[in-house]
């Protein structure tokens, strides 16, 4: 088997690239072609005009964890007690929605803007689960969503069954205003076919490390070459330790997930012809399952805190778990209905809030999407490029407060932390993956 990721086989190639060779003199340096990067590239693009911007992947850009992940757009987050109204920690699930709010209304305005392809539903999505009794209460978070005005309606058994086309979830959440869904490699290629001719791009590029020159330029160095700037945006989110930032707060988690064939015209009416659906699981290790526009189911439930890329073997172990899923599901499909099977790299903190800084001077990073880096990598890249051009508005102002990752333990506590956390996670996930 092989790790490919369905999106991208599906949303197809964007020119190739040079990489880089020689030494490059840029205004501005990203580093990191993703959401992120791809979405500061165009903001400097715009603000300065004049200026010379250079964006580097170390692979082809736009096929990191941009074009892997799940496509959810996340306006709405599904509320913790905590959270609720009425609790303590309402007033920041309010502060956090509503930047998720200007993120995802940023992902409406960038595919508008740019004109792109990518099956973009504003329909909302499911907080859905199996067991009734993994989605507590539901009224205050109905009341809760709406109150930071999301649309928000409660549904079970047939109901729910009506809309999903399985029997497998049996109470959810459907939450809609501002939630979206769309394909992921579809949206991020587009954000780079539509970057300016004035932005150059060096693809499969690898900077291995930042240095001071003795003028105050940043040296961002590569196998073949080198690029130096003034300023340096550091858009890696789960390999933002490449850039030498070790203690940003926040930790990588390789997710895996597959795709299947589309369903034939009599599998798809046998569960009812359904509108093409997303659902998200309320524990942080539960499924997230799609049906897409041309009839294929997404499953993506397995996440773990690894310092090593999965290997094929291990991968091939992982995508057992996405049959098992599947068949929970939609019985009638198996192994044999899976065509891609795909890792991807995310960031996480421990707070489930992101690192966003000016590092030093001239050097400006982000990291920690938690998950929702669709929305927040898109907003995060216009905001780490006004941040870097001295400019100031409330939402910067939001997003520099919340960004509070959360301390980390050194090293091994770090691993033994994490590798129980994800257990105990896991056991709470298991008949929800
Ligand atoms: C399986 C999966 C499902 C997910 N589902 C969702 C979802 O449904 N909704 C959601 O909002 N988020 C989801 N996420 C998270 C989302 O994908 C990320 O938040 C988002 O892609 C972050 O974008 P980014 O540009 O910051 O980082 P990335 O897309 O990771 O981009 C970083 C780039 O840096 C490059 N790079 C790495 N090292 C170097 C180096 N040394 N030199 C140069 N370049 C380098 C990488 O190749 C990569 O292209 C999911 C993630 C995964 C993996």
């Amino acid at each position: 088997m092989q790790n490919t990721c369905g999106w991208i086989a599906l949303a197809g190639e964007s020119p190739l690239r040079d990489s880089l060779k020689g030494t490059q003199q840029a205004d501005w340096l990203i580093i990191g072609a993703g959401i992120t990067g791809l979405s500061a590239a165009h903001s400097l693009a715009e603000m300065h005009p004049q200026a010379r911007i250079v964006i580097v992947d170390r692979q082809r850009a736009a096929q990191g964890a941009s074009a892997r992940n799940s496509g959810f757009v996340v306006g709405h987050e599904h509320p913790v007690t905590a959270e609720l109204q009425g609790n303590e920690g309402f007033a920041g699930y309010q502060v956090d929605t509503s930047i998720s709010r200007v993120a995802s209304d940023e992902v409406r305005k960038r595919i508008a803007r740019h004109g792109i392809e990518c099956d973009f539903r504003e329909s909302g999505y499911f907080f859905a689960v199996s067991d009734p009794r993994k989605l507590t209460d539901v009224e205050a978070k109905l009341q809760t969503l709406r109150a930071v005005g999301a649309a928000a309606q409660f549904l079970q058994g047939e109901q729910l069954f009506q809309k999903l086309g399985t029997r497998h979830y049996q109470a959810g959440i459907w939450c809609g205003n501002g939630n979206a869904l769309l394909q992921p490699a579809k949206y991020v290629k587009g954000l780079l076919d539509a970057l300016p001719q004035k932005v150059t791009l060096f693809e499969n590029t690898e900077i291995t490390g930042l240095e001071r020159r003795s003028d105050g330029r940043i040296r961002a160095n590569a196998r073949n070459g080198r690029i130096e700037a003034p300023r340096v945006l550091v858009c890696l989110n789960a390999f933002i330790p490449r850039a030498g930032i070790s203690d940003s707060g926040t930790f990588p988690m390789e997710l895996s997930a597959s795709l299947t064939r589309p369903l034939s015209d009599e599998e798809f009416e046998a569960i009812g012809a359904p509108q093409p659906w997303g659902v998200l699981s309320t524990r942080p290790l539960g499924a997230t399952v799609r049906l897409t526009p041309d009839r294929r189911v997404m499953i993506r439930n397995t996440a773990e805190y690894r310092a090593n890329d999965l290997s094929l073997a291990e991968l091939a172990v992982r995508r057992q778990h996405h049959v098992l899923g599947l068949q929970r599901r939609f019985p009638m499909l198996g192994e044999q209905d899976i065509q891609y099977t795909w890792t991807g790299h995310l960031s996480a903190s421990r707070s489930g809030q992101p690192y966003f800084a000016k590092v030093e001077e001239g050097v400006f990073a982000v990291a920690g999407c938690n998950g929702s880096g669709v929305a927040r990598g898109t907003l995060w890249g216009r905001l780490l490029a006004e941040l870097a051009s001295g400019a100031d508005s409330p939402i910067l102002q939001s997003v520099i407060e919340r960004a509070q990752p959360g301390w980390l333990p050194p090293k091994p506590f770090l691993d033994i932390g994490a590798m129980l956390r994800m257990r105990v996670e896991a056991a709470r996930a298991k008949s929800e993956v």
